[in-house]
């Protein structure tokens, strides 16, 4: 399989019961194409409530106010949209944060969720829906690691940005500690985790995905991406 990031050769792994790991040996990307007969895992209440009833018990507060302060920082009236905010842990925390600046809030996810008062949200899909509209923040955390096309993805980021606009992703770092001992001890038959027919990714495909191929830097020299 070639790069879906740079078009480079790369090497697969085909240990995985589930998806075929690519991992391209020019730009580091990791990438994964599911394998025939594999069914992709349901987006559906049980996605919350049970196969990952852990990582939705405990959101990543830390990141949340990080995100809070960028908030502040911003002129208002602010206005932010959390590209694939599931079930909305962020825009609830925002909401519920006394010290911060006023703020609109908007999420967007394949899930329902709401009505809310405070909170805008609207079900559907990011590449399909039209929000003629663009916000001050754009948010999307944990997300761009399911989305097939990445390069398109984040262009529906940067259109939803207005100019001079924050665009915040973050993902899996692929290449941390803890995923480079996961994948050993799977070789020794021991999983940490139910890893499912979601795309690996890595930090280096985030600025890639963001750098403008006019100039080559990440905010871009002003032209289109
Ligand atoms: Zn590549």
């Amino acid at each position: 399989m070639d790069c879906p990031i740079c078009g480079g050769p790369s090497t697969l792994d085909e240990r995985h019961p589930e998806v075929r790991l690519g991992h391209c040996t020019r730009c580091g990307h990791r990438f994964s194409q599911v394998k025939p007969g594999v069914a992709m895992e349901p987006y559906d209440a049980a996605y919350f409530e049970e196969t990952h009833r852990n990582w939705f018990s405990h959101p990543n507060l830390a990141l949340f106010e990080q995100i809070a302060r960028l908030v502040d920082r911003e002129p208002t009236p602010g206005s932010l949209i959390d590209v694939g905010c599931g079930n909305g842990a962020l825009l609830h925390y925002l909401s519920g944060r006394s010290a911060s600046s006023p703020v609109a809030l908007t999420g967007v996810d394949l899930a329902a969720n709401g009505p809310e008062a405070g909170i805008e949200f609207i079900q559907g899909d990011i590449f399909l829906l039209d929000i003629a509209r663009q916000f001050s923040i754009v948010v999307s955390l944990m997300t761009i690691e399911h989305i097939a096309d990445i390069r398109g993805f984040v262009r529906r980021l940067r259109a939803l940005a207005r100019p001079g606009g924050l665009v915040v992703i973050n993902t899996i770092n692929d290449d941390s500690t803890l995923y480079m001992a996961a994948r050993m001890l799977r070789r020794f038959g021991v999983v940490l985790s139910p890893s499912n027919a979601s795309i690996a990714d890595t930090t280096c495909t985030i600025s890639a995905g963001l750098r403008c191929p006019n100039c080559s830097k990440p905010r871009g020299c002003g032209r289109p991406a």
